[in-house]
C-alpha cells in the first residue's frame, strides 16, 4: 500500500464512535433552523430527533459473526456473490451513493459463508465514505480474515450527490473495483471474474490496484 492511498484505508470516522444521538438532534435542530425550517410548526417538530434516529441506523453496521471455515474439499474456483445491494453516504456531502456489489474470492485454505460476504459489504458501507474506500476495504477485509488465493471486488453506484446537484446527471453510475492475488495476475481467473459480475472485458473503469 502505497502513501499515496492511505486515504483510501482509513475510516472516515474516527475509531467507528457511536453516533452520538441527542448531540445530532441537537445540531439537526440548528441546522434546520438555518436553513429557515419553522420547529414550531407541529409536522416537523420532531424532524430533528428523526433525523438524528435515521443516521444513528444509516452508520451503524449491524453486528455479524464473521466465522470461517477449513476449506475439507479443496474447492479452487471463483466463489462470487453478484448484485449485492448497498447504500452509503458520501463524506463530502452526506448525500446517499446506492448500488450493487459484486464480492469474489478464491479459496485457500479458509472459506466463508455466502451471506457473510453481503454483510461484509454493510459492515463498512454503513460510514461516512467514498465508493473507493468502501472497495478497498471490502476486499482487504478478505484478505485479512481468509487470506484468500485471490479477492475481486466491483462496486456500481450512483451518487445522488451527482444526480440532484453538481453535474447533476441522474443515472450516471460509478464503478470501482479492487483485484488482488490471483484475481488480479491470472488472466483466465480475472476474466472469470469480471464477467461473472458482469463487467466483462476492460469495463472496470476506476480501479485500485492495490
Ligand atoms: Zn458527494
Amino acid at each position: 500500500m502505497t502513501a499515496t492511498l492511505t486515504h483510501l484505508t482509513v475510516p472516515a470516522r474516527r475509531d467507528r464512535d457511536p453516533v452520538d444521538v441527542p448531540a445530532a438532534e441537537r445540531a439537526a435542530h440548528d441546522l434546520l433552523d438555518a436553513l429557515g425550517v419553522d420547529l414550531t410548526d407541529e409536522s416537523v417538530r420532531d424532524t430533528p430527533r428523526r433525523i438524528a434516529r435515521m443516521y444513528d441506523e444509516l452508520l451503524t453496521p449491524r453486528p455479524f459473526n464473521p466465522t470461517t471455515f477449513p476449506n475439507d474439499g479443496d474447492y479452487d474456483e471463483l466463489v462470487v456473490a453478484t448484485g449485492i445491494p448497498f447504500h452509503s453516504l458520501c463524506e463530502h456531502h452526506l448525500l446517499p451513493f446506492v448500488g450493487v456489489a459484486h464480492v469474489g474470492y478464491l479459496p485457500g485454505e479458509r472459506i466463508i459463508g455466502l451471506s457473510k460476504l453481503a454483510r461484509v459489504v454493510d459492515l463498512f458501507a454503513r460510514n461516512v465514505q467514498v465508493q473507493e474506500r468502501l472497495t478497498t476495504q471490502v476486499a482487504g477485509w478478505l484478505d485479512d480474515h481468509l487470506q484468500p488465493k485471490g479477492v475481486g471486488v466491483v462496486l456500481e453506484a450512483e451518487h445522488l450527490c451527482m444526480s440532484l446537484r453538481g453535474v447533476q446527471k441522474p443515472g450516471a453510475r460509478t464503478v470501482t473495483s479492487a483485484l488482488h492475488g490471483l484475481v488480479r495476475d491470472d488472466p483466465r481467473t480475472r476474466q472469470e471474474f469480471l464477467a461473472l459480475s458482469g463487467r466483462g472485458r476492460d469495463r472496470a473503469a476506476a480501479t485500485c490496484w492495490s
